[in-house]
């Protein structure tokens, strides 16, 4: 991550808004830049500064009371019969104003969250899944480079038996499995290595009968590819190639059942 792409999560971050992948990237950039460390710092004593007290102003006393009559004073004395209290037409005037905020705030902040597909939901997580993953010891569950052995210890862990497939000819090493969480439920995480890089398979099983071809995605730096194949669902994520990960795919899927 460059500092011209760090600048504009500094605060996000700051504020803990941030996903986790994007908390991540911006935390390993804090580590080896000076310049935005620096600034990350300065926000922090922003903060404390204003956090201190001596800025804070103390309302006067009696000055709920002086508002509070003031708001009843305004209350029309004269209501329609047919009206009950609440709904005088200052009331609905209120209730307007309030309608016109909330539009304005919903109109403002809904494209940060407008509905995805579930597809595109479901890939984010694959995604946040993935690097967590890659923090220290949350990687693997079983190592093994043993189809034999990652299989069976899913037994009774999640309810379905997962295919653990052998790739070392195809230059794909197997390192091991995860538990892990998707959507709510236990899934099963394969995990294969290619020089540097990890790939973690995701599968469980699948509501639908079809098989599904093959739909990739980018996020954030990753490459999600998902299908389903013999009533199991796979996702198959990695910072590696398109082209490496293709081959994956590929060699894969010949010994898929
Ligand atoms: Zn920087």
């Amino acid at each position: 991550m460059s500092c011209k792409e760090e600048q504009p999560l500094l605060e996000g971050y700051f504020d803990g808004e941030l996903d986790l992948v994007r908390n991540v990237e911006v935390e390993a950039h804090l580590q080896e830049c000076g310049a935005c460390s620096a600034e990350y710092q300065g926000l922090q004593e922003l903060r404390s500064v204003l956090g201190s007290g001596s800025l804070y102003l103390k309302a006067p006393a009696g000055l709920q009371r002086r508002v509070q009559d003031a708001i009843r004073g305004e209350a029309p004395t004269v209501r329609p019969s047919w009206l009950s209290g609440w709904w005088t037409p200052l009331r609905w005037a209120s209730v307007a104003a309030s309608l016109v905020l909330v539009a304005l705030v919903t109109w403002n902040v809904a494209p940060r969250f407008s509905p995805r597909s579930p597809d595109e939901t479901l890939a984010r997580e694959i995604v946040d899944s993935h690097v967590r993953s890659l923090m220290p010891n949350h990687l693997i569950d079983v190592p093994s480079s043993d189809q034999h052995t990652v299989k069976p210890w899913f037994n009774g862990k999640v309810d379905f038996s997962p295919p653990v497939v052998d790739l070392q000819d195809q230059g794909f090493h197997l390192v091991g499995g995860r538990l892990d969480y998707l959507g709510g439920k236990p899934v099963a995480a394969l995990i294969y290595q290619r020089r540097q890089h990890l790939i973690n398979l995701f599968v469980w099983p699948s509501p639908e009968d079809a098989n599904s071809t093959q739909a990739s995605n980018s996020q954030q730096g990753y490459h999600v590819i998902h299908w389903v194949k013999s009533k199991m669902t796979y996702w198959a994520v990695s910072d590696l190639n398109t082209k490496e990960l293709g081959d994956f795919i590929t060699a894969l899927q010949k010994q898929l059942p």
